[in-house]
């Protein structure tokens, strides 16, 4: 018996890294989850967030496949580095597109079934970047500042509709997103020590801790909880113990 026995949950960005541990921890509880990816995986749905056509049709075949739809876990996301000098407006929308406008696209398909629900959850992945000031990431911080408020604003318009939306904010993960990061360095496991001792607890965040924040949001333990953002970054945010 698991606290998310009956109910049906779709993930996007299911297929790697911190989507897999979400995937993999609401099962082991005992839902029925539906991951919704541009990469097909066992009992997933083939789904590019960015196409609402796409997304529409995906989180039609999970209500299909299922009967329902109780639990929303916007995790897909791309990266993007570089300075507002760097990044022209083609590739600002290209990032928006998925890292906003997935979100808006996949919870707006889902909204209806989870009306229905009388259990239901969004979470969203947002980012330490959302609000550190990370050099070097405007756009992408951008994408998750919006996040972060995008958050809040469903949050309030949605709770007395009986759905509760909350965020998790990962620090650095391991995940192959920073796998892909660190092959690119030309010492990648001197770049991992140094990425692990910026972390105020020495090592990076793994995707299962990540999984858990969000396991605990949509979960009928956090009835009363809406509109928050949980960081789970190792307490970058949060300590004065950021490397001197
Ligand atoms: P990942 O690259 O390992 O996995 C991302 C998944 O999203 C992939 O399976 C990919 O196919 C999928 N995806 C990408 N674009 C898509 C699209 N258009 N439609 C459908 N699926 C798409 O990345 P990750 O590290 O697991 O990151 C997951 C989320 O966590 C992202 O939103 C990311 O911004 C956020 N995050 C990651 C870190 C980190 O350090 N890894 C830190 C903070 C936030």
């Amino acid at each position: 018996m698991g606290e998310f026995d009956g109910l049906v949950a779709a993930v996007t960005g299911g297929a790697s890294g911190i989507g897999a541990a979400i995937v993999a921890a609401l099962r082991e509880r005992g839902a029925r989850v539906a991951a919704l990816d541009l990469t097909e995986v066992e009992d997933g749905v083939r789904v590019d967030v960015s196409d609402d056509e796409s997304v529409r049709q995906g989180i039609s075949a999970v209500v299909d496949r299922f009967g329902g739809l109780d639990i929303v876990v916007n995790n897909a996301g791309i990266g993007a580095q570089g300075t507002v000098a760097d990044n022209d407006d083609a590739e600002w929308l290209r990032v928006l597109d998925v890292n906003l406008l997935g979100m808006v696209r996949v919870s707006r398909a889902a909204l209806p079934h989870l009306r229905r629900s009388g259990a239901a959850a969004i979470v969203n992945v947002g980012s330490i970047a959302a609000t550190a000031g990370l050099p070097q990431r405007a756009l992408y911080s951008a994408s998750k500042g919006a996040v972060a408020a995008l958050t809040r604003a469903m949050a309030a318009d949605h709770l007395r509709e009986g759905i509760r939306v909350n965020c998790v904010h990962p620090g650095t993960a391991d995940t192959p997103w920073i796998g892909r990061l660190l092959e690119r360095a030309e010492d990648p496991e001197a770049e991992r020590a140094a990425l692990e001792a910026r972390q105020p607890h020495g090592r990076l965040v793994s995707p299962a801790e990540v999984a858990h924040a969000v396991v605990y949001l949509a979960s009928p333990l956090a009835t009363s909880t809406a509109g928050v953002g949980v960081a789970v970054d190792g307490g970058m945010q949060d300590l004065r113990l950021r490397p001197r």
